[in-house]
């Protein structure tokens, strides 16, 4: 007989969470999703709504749980994705994402050990900092400025991963740590000011696409069923116990091919204009080595980047 697991995914409203939670239930788990809406939006879990084993709490994690509301369940898995994670988000929020990442991965973290449950911590590319190794494998410790402009999201995201792998060597508690590459796709806010989102509404409403500087900057960008499905193999895998693990799609891009390509498939005429670049500390490459995850999970990014974005532009013609 199947176990039936209850997960909590903190973050749940948010682009990535809110596949994660759909795809969750779809696998049988009881889902119990937190969201403080700061920067997840109620529409993304709007079809899960209905669904009797989903549960969704306005609550920041950065708080005390009341675990009242998690009533007589054991939880299972804890995944971790709660945080502000645009550069123009957490720029907004550096504060908000600081403690998220370092109280609200306290607070998880001792929930977990509480539960005796798994805990996956969603972790970003963005401890590579602008990576002087390519393409950045898990081994690489990164170039980060602890003091710059992105320092918020990266060195917090450092200080949850350190804060991680000492509760699984002093508690033995069952942790994996993600590293996720850019992920783009249905759910992504129109006005996060990512690259994917930026062009595509540009291209769709006729605007010129945004390239901040030369545009020679890469990126390599994964679908989000790949990316969820990664996640939940990290997490239900054996072998991926205490591991830190990169996820994305190798497939890099630099983001002036990426605007002519979106330019493409929308059948846009919009122009391409160039600005100055964005932000200080703006990676110049980015590009996962995804050899450890091909090895402990047999991950294997399938939607390429054409199909991907033609499910995302479909999304925001729809929208
Ligand atoms: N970018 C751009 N135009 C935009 C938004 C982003 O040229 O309208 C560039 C940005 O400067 C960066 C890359 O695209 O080099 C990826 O940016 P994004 O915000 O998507 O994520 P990041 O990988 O920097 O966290």
């Amino acid at each position: 007989m199947k176990i039936r697991k209850t997960c909590i995914v903190t973050g749940g409203a948010g682009f990535i969470g809110s596949h994660l939670c759909q795809a969750l239930l779809a696998n049988d788990c009881s889902v119990y999703c937190l969201d403080n809406l700061l920067t997840g939006n109620l529409n993304n879990i709007k079809s899960l709504e209905n669904d009797q084993s989903f549960r969704f709490y306005k609550i920041d994690v950065t708080k005390p749980l009341d675990e009242k509301l998690i009533k007589d369940d054991k939880i299972d898995l804890i995944y971790h994705l709660a945080s502000p994670a645009s550069p123009p988000q957490y720029r907004r929020f550096a504060i908000e994402t600081l403690l998220v990442n370092s109280v609200g991965t306290y607070n998880m973290l001792q929930l977990a050990k509480k539960n005796k449950a798994r805990f996956l911590l969603a972790s970003t590319s963005e401890v590579y900092g602008d990576p002087k190794e390519h393409p950045q494998k898990e081994t690489y410790f990164g170039n980060v400025n602890p003091v710059g402009i992105r320092a918020c999201y990266d060195e917090s995201k450092r200080f949850a991963e350190a804060l991680t792998m000492e509760f699984n060597r002093k508690n033995k508690l069952a942790v994996r740590i993600v590293r996720i590459f850019n992920t783009y796709g249905p759910n992504m806010q129109a006005d996060d000011g990512r690259v994917i989102s930026n062009f595509i509404t540009q291209a769709i409403s006729y605007k010129p696409l945004t390239v901040y500087g030369s545009g020679r900057q890469t990126r390599s960008f994964c679908y989000v069923s790949d990316m969820v499905s990664g996640l939940i193999k990290v997490m239900e895998g054996e072998k991926t116990n205490g591991q830190i693990v990169n996820l994305g799609n190798p497939d890099e891009i630099k983001i002036i091919d990426l605007a002519n390509l979106i330019l493409k498939l929308t059948g846009s005429s919009s122009k391409v204009v160039k600005l100055n670049k964005r932000l200080q500390d703006d990676p110049e490459k980015r590009k996962p080595d995804i050899s450890l995850a091909e090895k402990l999970i047999a991950f294997n990014p399938e939607v390429s980047l054409t199909e991907g974005l033609k499910n995302t532009i479909a999304y925001f013609r729809n929208l």
